[in-house]
């Protein structure tokens, strides 16, 4: 029987939500509030017969979805309330504890609340969205899905750091990764789509690149994450849009000295204004340093190049860990949509064998591999709602 699943992901001023008919994972209706807090928020809202937007005051998340459910309601895309199933909510944080997505109930609430030491500006706002769905469907079961359990897989060897071990034990500071979600269903579809084709899946090394605003790679092997580029926090890893991704630790007590910076400033500095943004000069979209790069700007081209070199080095890695390679994934935002990264990266990987069909790149197929490649090269387009609504669906069953 068909059941009607929310796929939410809550931000300190807005709200994503989707509305699946699981588990034929069909989208009911999906929209975002934004500027929740302020009194020129925008609510957008879109169904089969339905595309609205609307500026209203929205003072608090609370607010958001009794909005969003008296809308489903008065536009009749539910009839009745009791037609939501479930609630499944990213959730950024699970620490060491959720290796799988929960049911939430008190003491699961608590423990991601304690967790929000590691994930200040998120694990609160998720449990906001959590409280707010309690409140409104308080017969409805909530499921967080949280953005590192699928790297819980992480061996010692990958997620340690060599500090020493008492701030592990004191603090866990250690690898988490992030995109969990995304990397695991990129695995799924991986999976399926060879599968379908007659393949055997059984033993897949997979690289995933999610590459967005926020960006990172993930080894997979069988199905498992074996190592993932994000680390104790999402700014690790690879050169983002606006973040630095990996650098030399000792600038930052460099720079805290020369420029009287204190924590926060280095926070700020590292994960608002590095990355595209900082090397090109221009922007962290990089369809802007992309156009900039054309008309001939160097700078633009050389931000360009460095966000290449890192992926490229990241993925050479991941197959020298996963000891080979049959399927390098590419997703997201970039990854989605950028045939000039796509091919750029490649054609640094050739020494693995890695040859890409110009063509079939340019034209935006699924896979992009020549026939000369030893190894597939895919585009996919990522799912995390899918992903959400699916363990919802399975934990409350
Ligand atoms: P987020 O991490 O915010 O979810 P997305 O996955 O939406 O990010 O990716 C955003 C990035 O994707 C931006 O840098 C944007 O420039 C890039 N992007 C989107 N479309 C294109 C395109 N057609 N060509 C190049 N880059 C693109």
């Amino acid at each position: 029987m068909t059941k009607k699943i929310f796929a939410i992901n809550a931000g300190s001023s807005s709200l994503k939500f989707q509305l699946l008919a699981m588990p034929e994972e069909i989208i009911i209706a999906k929209g975002i509030f934004e500027k929740i807090g302020e009194t020129d928020a925008i609510f957008k809202l879109k169904s089969e017969n339905l595309d609205k937007k609307e500026i209203l005051a929205i003072p608090n998340h609370k607010f958001a979805v009794e909005k969003l459910l008296s809308e489903l309601l008065e536009n009749q895309i539910i009839q009745s309330m009791d037609e939501i199933d479930g609630v499944g909510h990213r959730v950024a944080h699970g620490g060491e504890i959720f290796k799988d997505s929960v049911v939430i109930d008190q003491k699961v609430e608590a423990y991601i609340s304690d967790l929000s030491e590691l994930a200040p500006s998120h694990n609160p706002v998720n449990l906001v969205g959590v409280r707010a769905f309690q409140n409104a469907l308080p017969e409805v079961g909530n499921v967080a899905v949280f953005d590192t359990a699928y790297h819980q897989t992480l061996s010692p060897e990958y997620y340690l750091y060599p500090l020493p071990m008492k701030y592990y034990e004191q603090y866990k500071i250690r690898k988490y990764g992030f995109h969990g979600t995304s990397h695991k269903f990129i695995a799924s579809e991986v999976e399926r789509i060879l599968g379908e084709a007659g393949k055997d899946v059984t033993h897949l090394k997979i690289v995933s690149c999610h590459l967005g605003n926020g960006a990172s790679i993930c080894a997979i092997k069988d199905g498992k994450s074996l190592n993932t580029s994000m680390g104790f926090t999402p700014l690790a890893g690879l050169m983002m849009g606006s973040r630095s991704g990996d650098i030399d630790p000792m600038i930052l007590p460099f720079l805290l000295k020369k420029e009287q910076l204190d924590a926060t400033d280095l926070s700020h500095l590292l994960n608002q204004e590095s990355g595209l943004l900082a090397v090109s000069g221009i922007s962290n979209d990089l369809r802007d340093v992309e156009a900039a790069s054309l008309k001939g700007d160097e700078r633009a081209s050389l931000a360009i190049q460095l966000f290449v070199n890192r992926i490229s080095q990241t993925i050479a890695g991941y197959i020298s860990d996963l000891g080979g390679i049959d399927v390098l994934v590419f997703t997201a935002g970039i990854g989605e949509n950028s045939a000039t990264i796509r091919e750029k990266v490649v054609e640094r990987l050739a020494c693995f064998g890695l040859v890409i069909d110009p063509e079939a790149n340019d034209n935006g197929e699924q896979f992009i591999h020549s026939l000369l490649s030893k190894t597939m090269i895919a585009v996919l387009p990522t799912n995390e709602e899918i992903m959400i609504a699916r363990d919802t669906m399975r934990l409350l069953k």
